[in-house]
């Protein structure tokens, strides 16, 4: 019986995600937030999961990682894309290169575009897509070297090739989404459904979005080796 946690930060908006073929198995967590270590190690002793991997879908600026508190205390590996610029990262991902843990795999798919290092992650029929794609809406492309054209290849070519009966997984939401799939998001996505590259740019550019309130201290924090902490 497959687990799949989906945790919610009110403060960030943020989706974190629990992974396991089952109770009492190796265990993945995905876009922990810093604030909420206590409540996933809780949970993970609840399920009975011994924590493997720590998955950053990309380098956040709303929100500290748990990465370093989750590896330091379960001596679980970290895992980022190879562009990151994140210090002290335990396993580099590469596109298409998956990465077994307990029988599962994890391919990381490279989706650039809200910001350069960006990754979803492919779980069998389960695509975890980060900043990437949310539920009807797209992560932001205006700082961390994102770029509303990458993202509108990475969702279109890469997330868009996908069975349509992969379920979607977002990194955040807004709205009171929870999981979509690959079939709802190619046609009823607002932002790239019957749209062009050019029509998705010229949303992107016209967002005029608020900077996230902690970035300048958030992002040195996730880059770094400690977290900040
Ligand atoms: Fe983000």
């Amino acid at each position: 019986m497959q687990i799949i946690r989906q945790l919610f930060d009110i403060n960030t908006s943020t989706y974190t995600y629990i992974i396991a073929s089952g109770y009492g198995r190796e265990g993945i967590i995905i876009d922990p937030v810093s604030a909420n270590t206590s409540s996933y190690i809780n949970l993970l002793n609840e399920l009975n999961l011994k924590l493997v991997m720590c998955v950053d879908t990309h380098t956040h600026a709303d929100h500290v990682s748990s990465r370093c508190q989750l590896c330091t205390q379960t001596k679980c590996l970290s895992v980022m894309g190879e562009q990151t610029k994140a210090e002290c990262i335990s396993v580099y991902a590469k596109d298409g290169e998956s990465i077994p843990f307990d029988g599962m795999k994890i391919l990381p798919i490279y989706t650039p575009g809200h910001t350069d290092d960006s990754y979803s992650y492919l779980i069998d029929n389960n695509v975890f897509t980060g900043d990437t794609l949310f539920v009807r809406g797209t992560g932001r492309t205006d700082f961390q070297k994102g770029n509303p054209s990458a993202l509108y290849d990475s969702i279109t070519e890469k997330l868009f090739s996908l069975p349509e009966s992969t379920i979607v997984y977002p990194g955040h939401d807004y709205n009171g989404n929870t999981v979509s799939s690959i079939y709802e998001e190619i046609r009823y996505n607002p932002r790239v459904a019957n749209k062009s590259k050019v029509e998705f740019i010229d949303i992107m550019n016209s967002l005029n979005l608020k900077k996230p309130a902690m970035i300048d201290k958030v992002v040195p924090a996730n880059l770094s080796c400690t977290c900040g902490l």
